[in-house]
């Protein structure tokens, strides 16, 4: 049984591991802070729970200890500190931080070490927001404040529907979002006891999976409703290759599963007033943007030319981003000529071929390993064209940036970059919506003949105009996603009260 709603407007508890610009090793943290700041304009009362990493001590000021919290099943004794953060000038969003130095007060990533290791106490570490955000979701609360709905992100918060589906007393709805489900936080069996789950959940109709127990599955097969961060890639996760395992469960729950597809952050991402930039630029005003691309190359150190088709590329070096494609194309990219930018971190060994790459092509090709927002901007603003030839992206943020910036993308056809990015081809052409350009079979010929494409329209001066600026009106803000949201919670309270 949901709670009431004690008053007319909507309450949810947002839990997360990362958050923008606190922590973020991806698009869960862009998410984290751009998706309850739109859900705030809607009026909808949304909180954060996150982690108290060292970074988010830091920068979180004016912290105050709402409650202590101990001695739930094996966990250490943990503070509940309760701050604002800031995501715009008009929003602030109220989080609450799980004040823990036991478990998350470390030098180190939020998921693995400085060495790239898990941390090998991540069930505690990510059991334990599980748990918190169960408690403060039930009539067990030591908080005043309460959610009718409870938002849990990807497998870190993925026991919190376990975790209320077995407490009898009054709680919130559950809403099981999955960002990426490569990710499924699987750990022995006997991690279950320790986390304070019932032994019989242990089950193929529960945690259990192939003999472990799995964070994700718990979410996907206790919560009331599953959201996905795109529509193509909602249909793409209830079968094979990528549904990862989960693919049966997901189709028999299609009813309680929708995909939305997330906005960017659109104060932050404007290449009007982008900081980062060094010079702003409108849709009117483009032939700025060249200031953007001479500057990045002689930041490179890349040959400065205003005419070569250059592109751009950043991400986390995994099997997912495709970069082993891009890695086979590069030598054919430099004879077109193009150049090309890759900013990222991740696989050692794909970091190693990207370096080399860089060596092997000076003046044509630059490598840089590491995270770095300001660079990442500035790729979007001075590259001409953004690559991203994902085996699979359940939304992508980084192919909507590129379109605002002017910057169209080539992409593969697949979940989110399939939702928003409109191939370039004559009939689209002509009716307005061309905004980029997708190659649909996964292979390196095929990726090589998308961008001799991008190159024949790039020389084509008023055709890339016009790609670079039907791209850049599209609008790609939260809003429209925030108020999917916010029909969901309340059709989801509406389903639970009957
Ligand atoms: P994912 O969440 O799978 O990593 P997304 O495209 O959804 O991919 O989001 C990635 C976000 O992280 C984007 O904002 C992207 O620019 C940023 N990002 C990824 N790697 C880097 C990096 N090395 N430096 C700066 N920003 C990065």
């Amino acid at each position: 049984m949901p709670l009431t709603p004690s008053r007319s407007d909507l309450s949810v508890l947002f839990i997360t591991s990362e958050v923008h610009p606190l922590n973020k090793t991806g698009g869960l943290g862009d998410v984290s802070a751009a998706l309850p700041a739109a859900l705030r304009q809607l009026g909808v009362d949304v909180r954060l729970l996150i982690p108290g990493y060292p970074q988010v001590l830091a920068g979180l000021k004016y912290k105050r200890k709402v409650t202590e919290l101990a001695g739930l099943s094996q966990f250490p004794p943990a503070a509940l500190l309760s701050a604002k953060l800031p995501v715009s000038a008009s929003v602030d969003v109220p989080v609450f931080i799980i004040d823990c130095p036991g478990l998350y007060r470390r030098e180190g990533g939020p998921y693995m070490d400085v060495a790239g290791r898990d941390w090998p106490d991540n069930a505690l570490r990510f059991g334990l927001l599980a748990k918190i955000g169960a408690i403060l979701a039930c009539d067990a609360s030591p908080l005043a404040w309460r959610p009718q709905v409870v938002h849990c992100n990807d497998w870190q918060s993925g026991l919190t529907p376990a975790y209320l589906h077995f407490y009898r007393g009054i709680k919130a709805a559950s809403l099981m979002a999955i960002h990426n489900l490569a990710f499924q936080g699987i750990f022995p069996p006997g991690t279950i006891t320790q986390l304070g789950l019932p032994i019989s959940s242990f089950d193929i109709n529960g945690v259990e999976y192939h003999g472990r127990m799995s964070f994700l599955k718990a979410g996907l097969y206790y919560a009331d409703h599953i959201v996905s961060v795109s529509p193509t890639y909602a249909r793409e996760i209830q079968t094979a290759p990528l549904g990862f395992g989960f693919q049966g469960l997901l189709a028999g729950r299609r009813k309680h599963l929708n995909g939305i597809i997330n906005g960017i952050d659109a104060v932050e991402w404007d290449p009007a007033t982008d900081p980062c930039l060094v010079r702003n630029y409108t849709a009117n005003k483009l032939a700025a943007k060249t200031a953007n691309k001479r500057a990045l190359q002689q930041a490179l150190g890349l040959t400065v030319d205003p005419d070569i088709l250059f592109f751009g590329a950043v991400g986390r070096f995994t099997q997912q981003k495709g970069y082993d494609l891009l890695l086979q194309v590069a030598p054919q990219l430099t004879k077109i000529p193009a150049q090309l930018v890759v900013l990222g971190s991740g696989e050692a060994a794909l970091q190693q071929q990207m370096t080399m790459l860089a060596k092997t092509y000076p003046g044509k090709i630059a490598v840089r390993i590491g995270f770095d927002e300001t660079l990442s901007h500035l790729i979007e603003a001075g590259a001409d064209s953004f690559l991203m030839p994902s085996r699979f992206e359940p939304c992508g943020l980084n192919q909507m940036y590129s379109q605002r910036y002017g910057t169209p993308p080539l992409v593969h056809a697949t979940g989110g970059l399939l939702d928003t990015v409109v191939d370039c081809t004559p009939a689209t052409l002509a009716d307005g919506s061309a905004s980029g350009f997708l190659f649909h079979t996964m292979t390196p010929g095929h990726f090589l003949a998308a961008i001799r494409r991008v190159a024949i329209i790039y020389h084509d001066k008023p055709t890339w105009r016009r790609l670079q600026k039907n791209g850049m009106a599209k609008d790609f803000s939260w809003h429209p996603s925030a108020a999917a949201y916010r029909e969901i919670y309340l059709a989801l309270l509406s389903r639970l009260s009957k």
